[in-house]
């Protein structure tokens, strides 16, 4: 906005020199004279001003995000945990493990504890559970004050394997039981290949009564599912369950936001986990520069990827941002409530383009159908 009014400035000063210059041609010999003057006053001028316009500039937009109009601490503070129908407390923010590669993950999750995360969003599939338990070990943080999730991978359905699978992350996590445990896909993979056993797709009750049976035995305190929609939650739980599935855990972000399914898990008590919130690391230089996710940014004094994180806690779901940047990982667990007018703002300006995944295995498995719409 400076900017650009500064900008119309430059054109007023040309119109003076205009009417200098007519002013000139009532006398061309004072102007042959005074040309070689004024050229040099305007060459002096456009050198002084054009700087000064661009720091303007760069002022300008730096007090905007400077000067804005709240303080984070006037913000209210969002729900730092959800209750599940188990009763246990899972903390609204956790930190991501996917693609935090070897060698950088257990520092990661070392600055997300001394950061004062408690929840880790990892996976068998991550191949990086060995190092994320040596790093829980090594901090002083109780084991029940952390809340670890992993998911059962898709070659792992088969009701002899899946104790296994657990059995495995349990040991590389270094711990005896997991607080939420999730069927990562609703697909079951053939072992050692990728063809999908059509059976095991079609149903996963066979599975989720061997995880009731780990909940009962103690090994795991919740179970979920992940990536399922509407269609394959009903056929779930059309059966008759012990234990209703505790959270889906889904693609939710500025650019696939889906309202439908979190308004329809809303209505049947099912807790949605945002992953990839901040588009994942495809998406999230674009994400960060949303002009309303900006704008509500430097409005409250606070990073745009806490608005976004925030904006997901406010719509009702647990958020699962990945960071292996340590002052990208504290910035990630501070989140705050936007005033009514913003959260609607980016709520709008979120629904109101076509969705667009980030995350979509589908082409990459080989399967004959997409893994979201089912067969
Ligand atoms: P994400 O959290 O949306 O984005 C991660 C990317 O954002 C990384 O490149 C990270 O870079 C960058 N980033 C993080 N914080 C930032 C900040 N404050 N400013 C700028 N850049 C920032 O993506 P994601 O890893 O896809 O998803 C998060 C988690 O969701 C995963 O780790 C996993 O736990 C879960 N997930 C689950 C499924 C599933 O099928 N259930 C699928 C996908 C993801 P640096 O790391 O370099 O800082």
């Amino acid at each position: 906005m400076s900017f650009s009014q500064k900008y119309h400035q430059l054109p007023t000063f040309d119109k003076h020199a205009g009417e200098h210059e007519s002013l000139q041609r009532k006398d061309p010999r004072k102007s042959l004279r005074r040309s070689p003057f004024l050229v040099i006053a305007i060459i002096m001028f456009l050198g002084v001003s054009i700087p000064c316009i661009r720091m303007a500039r760069s002022r300008a937009s730096l007090s905007a995000c400077n000067s804005p109009q709240r303080n984070s601490s006037t913000l209210a503070n969002l729900p730092s945990h959800y209750t599940l129908p188990s009763g246990d407390k899972i903390p609204s923010v956790a930190l991501g493990v996917w693609q935090a590669s070897q060698g950088e993950v257990g520092n990661a999750v070392k600055t997300a504890l001394s950061a004062g995360y408690r929840h880790i969003d990892g996976a068998w599939i991550y191949r990086n559970e060995e190092e994320v338990g040596q790093a829980l070990k090594a901090s002083s943080v109780p084991r029940e004050e952390l809340w670890l999730t992993s998911k059962l991978w898709n070659t792992f359905h088969a009701p002899e394997d899946i104790e296994a699978a657990l059995d495995e992350s349990l040991t590389k996590l270094g711990t005896d039981y997991l607080d939420l445990y999730l069927i990562h896909w609703p697909v079951a993979f053939k072992e050692g290949t990728t063809v999908l056993d059509e059976d095991l797709t079609a149903d996963p009750y066979p599975t989720w009564q061997k995880l009731e049976e780990l909940v009962d035995r103690g090994k795991i305190r919740n179970i979920g599912i992940s990536n399922f929609n509407i269609r394959r939650i009903q056929n779930l739980t059309a059966n008759n369950l012990k234990y209703q599935p505790a959270v889906n855990q889904v693609e939710l972000n500025f650019w696939n936001p889906q309202p439908e399914l979190l308004q329809w898990s809303k209505e049947n008590g099912l807790l949605l986990e945002a992953y990839s919130p901040l588009g994942s690391d495809k998406q999230v230089g674009k994400s960060l520069s949303v002009p309303e996710v900006k704008d509500i940014a430097c409005k409250l004094g606070i990073t745009p990827a806490q608005v976004i994180i925030s904006w997901s806690v406010q719509r009702g779901t647990i958020v699962l941002p990945k960071s292996v940047t340590p002052s990208r990982i504290a910035e990630n667990l501070a989140v705050f409530e936007l005033p009514q007018e913003d959260f609607e703002r980016l709520e709008t300006a979120a629904t109101s383009h076509s969705p667009q995944r980030v995350v979509n295995p589908s082409a990459g498995w080989k399967l004959p159908f997409d893994v979201f719409d089912g067969q």
